[in-house]
C-alpha cells in the first residue's frame, strides 16, 4: 500500500534566496502540516533506531526542530551544535572552510560522555561541509558518531561523499 503522504508535496523551492541564483528548499510547509510532519518524524525515527543512539544532535537552527521531537520518540537525550558565541559555559569549537571565509561551530564541553552513540540531524544536506564539521566537533568531545540524517538531500552536490558515516535522507532533489 502506498503512503498517502508525499513529503515532497510539503517542501517548496523558493528562487533567489538567500542570494540571486540560489533555489532554497523551504521546509516550513512540512513543519506546519501536522500529519506530514508526524510522518517525517516517524520515518526518521525508523531509519535512525537501528543505530541505537544515546544522543541526538541538532545543528543550528533547523536541525533543532528535527532532533528534539525525534529524541522524545526514540527516548534519547538531545544536544545542540551552535554557531560561535551562542552557547554559555565551557565550549569546544571547530572551524571549517566555506566558499568564502570560515565558520565556527561549538558544543558545550560536557555535553557528550565519552563513547556515547550519536546521530546528527539537520534539515538539508547540500555540500556536506556543515555536517562534516559537526561530526568532527562531536568526535573531538568523545562522541561515537554513528549516522547523519536529513529531511532533504541535494544529490547533485554530492555532500554525502564528505561524510564518513551512513547518511539517511527522506527526500532527494537532483
Ligand atoms: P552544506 O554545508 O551541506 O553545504 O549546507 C547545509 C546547511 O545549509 C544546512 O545547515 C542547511 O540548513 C543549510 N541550507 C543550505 N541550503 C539550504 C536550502 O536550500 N534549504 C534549507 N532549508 N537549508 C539549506
Amino acid at each position: 500500500m502506498s503512503n498517502a503522504i508525499n513529503l515532497k508535496d510539503h517542501i517548496r523551492g523558493i528562487a533567489d534566496f538567500p542570494k540571486p541564483g540560489i533555489l532554497f528548499y523551504d521546509i516550513s510547509p512540512l513543519l506546519a502540516h501536522a500529519e506530514a510532519w508526524k510522518e517525517a518524524v516517524n520515518q526518521l525515527a525508523e531509519a535512525i533506531r537501528p543505530h541505537k543512539p544515546d544522543l541526538l544532535v541538532g545543528i543550528e537552527s533547523r536541525g533543532f526542530l528535527i532532533a528534539a521531537p525525534l529524541a522524545l520518540v526514540l527516548g534519547t537525550g538531545f544536544i545542540m551544535v551552535r554557531k560561535h558565541g551562542k552557547l554559555p559555559g565551557d565550549k569546544v569549537a571547530h572551524s571549517y572552510d566555506l566558499e568564502y571565509g570560515t565558520d565556527t561551530i561549538e558544543v558545550q564541553a560536557d555535553a557528550v560522555k565519552p563513547g556515547q552513540r550519536i546521530v546528527v540531524l539537520d534539515d538539508l544536506l547540500a555540500t556536506g561541509g556543515t555536517m562534516a564539521a559537526a561530526i568532527k566537533l562531536l568526535r573531538q568531545v568523545g562522541g561515537d558518531v554513528r549516522a547523519a540524517a536529513f529531511l532533504v538531500e541535494l544529490t547533485f552536490l554530492s555532500g554525502r561523499e564528505k561524510l564518513d558515516v551512513p547518511s539517511v535522507s527522506l527526500t532527494a532533489y537532483d
